[in-house]
Formats: structure tokens, sequence, C-alpha cells
């Protein structure tokens, strides 16, 4: 069998249903803390140990979080489809639930990198990164985190991923956040594209199915759709 390439573009509603909150969702993070102070390099300058402390927060409860029925039956399309995963979430459910190919745009949670080279980055676990550690140069550890106003690196690997697919898949996010909802322009033309999100998100492309379920729903329902 002739496995086809399936791309998916998964965001912070991916996992939602394991307990990790979106950012936009009622309910969500946003509404705690001010965004711009725990997730730009301004925020950092300011007050770099509320910004250690937000991440030790969210890698503590990463650590309690299972991937859900949405992130295992990615993972077990693996046999069916070439899967590939762009992802905006900093969280590894991916991963745990058995995803080879997962291309993280917005960095993760479980890294953490030197202030100063941003080649030098470390796996840490679900520990934490405090005030005074530092890399092996020397210079303090921050988050391996993309944060608003930062380049994203993965974005020209990300382009070239969906340049190539032959399938393509929007789970879980608002498309609010740029460069990453800007990766839809690149889906080739004769593609087909699928959305799954409980609720309405603005897209500007026409040929797109729309599954309103909730990930752990929609994932197996598009699956269902793609085989017929
Ligand atoms: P977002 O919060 O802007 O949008 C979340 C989307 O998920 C919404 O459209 C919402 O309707 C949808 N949603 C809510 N519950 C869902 C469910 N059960 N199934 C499917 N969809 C559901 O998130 P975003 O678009 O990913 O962008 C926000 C940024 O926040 C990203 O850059 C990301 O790095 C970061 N973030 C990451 C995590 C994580 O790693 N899990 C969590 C929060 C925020």
């Amino acid at each position: 069998m002739i496995r086809k390439r399936l791309v998916v573009l998964t965001g912070a509603g991916i996992s939602a249903e394991s307990g990790i909150r979106t950012f936009r969702d009622m309910g969500g993070l946003w509404e705690e803390y001010d965004v711009m102070e725990v997730a730009s390099p301004e925020g950092w300058a300011k007050n770099p140990q509320l910004v250690l402390r937000f991440y030790n927060e969210r890698r503590s409860q990463l650590k309690n979080a299972q991937p859900n029925l949405a992130h295992k039956t990615l993972a077990e399309e693996e046999t069916n489809f070439i899967v590939h995963i762009i992802t905006q979430n900093v969280d590894n459910l991916h991963e745990r639930a058995g995803s080879s190919n997962v291309l993280h745009l917005h960095g993760e949670l479980t890294k953490a990198r030197s202030t100063v080279n941003d080649n030098s980055i470390k796996d840490i676990g679900y520990s934490e990164i405090n005030w005074g550690d530092k890399c092996e140069k020397g210079f303090q550890l921050r988050p391996h985190i993309v944060w608003f106003g930062e380049a994203v690196p993965a974005m020209d690997e990300a382009i070239k991923l969906v340049r190539s697919a032959e399938i393509f898949a929007v789970v879980g996010t608002s498309l609010n956040v740029y460069p990453a909802a800007g990766l839809l322009d690149y889906v080739p033309k004769c593609c087909p594209i699928y959305l799954i999100d409980p609720n309405d998100v603005g897209v500007w492309r026409r040929d797109v199915t729309v599954i309103k379920e909730k990930a752990s729903v929609g994932v197996p329902v598009m699956f269902e759709m793609i085989k017929k």
C-alpha cells in the first residue's frame, strides 16, 4: 500500500482535553497572566523570575497530563499514512503518544537554552529553571520557547513540509498567531484540507472541510472521511 503524506498543523486545542488550557478559550491562560509579561523578550527583561515561574508551572502541569485520543490516533495512523506534525504547542504530548515526526514551531517546555547562545539547548525534562541556573559557559538559562516578537527558526522546514502535503489538516488552533497561521497559504491547490475545531475559526480558503468537533472526536472522524 502506498502511504499518502498527511501534514497536520496542531495548536493548543488538541491538548485541551488532556487538561492543558488553551490561551484564548474561556478560562484560557490569558485571563490570569498578561501574555506580554510572560511570553516576550520585554517581559523577560523586566521580570525574569515571573517568566521562569510561569513556565515552571506549565512544565509541572505537563508532567501529569496524558495524551488524548486525538494525539494517539495521529500516532496510530502512521501505519496508513506518512504523518508529519507541525505543532505550535510547547507540550510533548504528540511525542508521548508515539508520533515519530513532530516539528515544534514555538519551542519545547522540556528544554532550556542559553540566553546568549541560541544553539546551546539542553533537555531538562520536567525540572525547574531557576534564576541563577547557568549553561556550561556560565550564562543564565531561559525556557526554550519562541516568545512573541522572536523569530520562528523552524518556519522554513515547516513551509517545505506543507508544500509536500497530499492531505493537510488543522487541529485546535485559532489561526491567530503568525507566522504559523500563514502556513495554510503553502498548501498545494489540489490537496484536501480538513479543519477540526469545536468553535468557528476564520479561514480564508474556501476548499476546507470543517469538522466542528473536539479533537478527540474530530480526528477519528477525519480519518474515516479520508479512508472513504
Ligand atoms: P489558541 O488558544 O489561540 O486557540 C485554541 C483553539 O483550540 C481555538 O480555536 C479553540 O476553539 C480550539 N479548541 C478548544 N478546545 C478544543 C478541543 N477540545 N479540540 C479541538 N480544538 C479545541 O491556540 P493556538 O492557536 O495554538 O495559539 C496560541 C499559542 O499558545 C501557540 O503559539 C502555542 O504555542 C501556545 N500554547 C501552547 C499550549 C500547549 O503547548 N499545549 C497551550 C496554550 C498555549
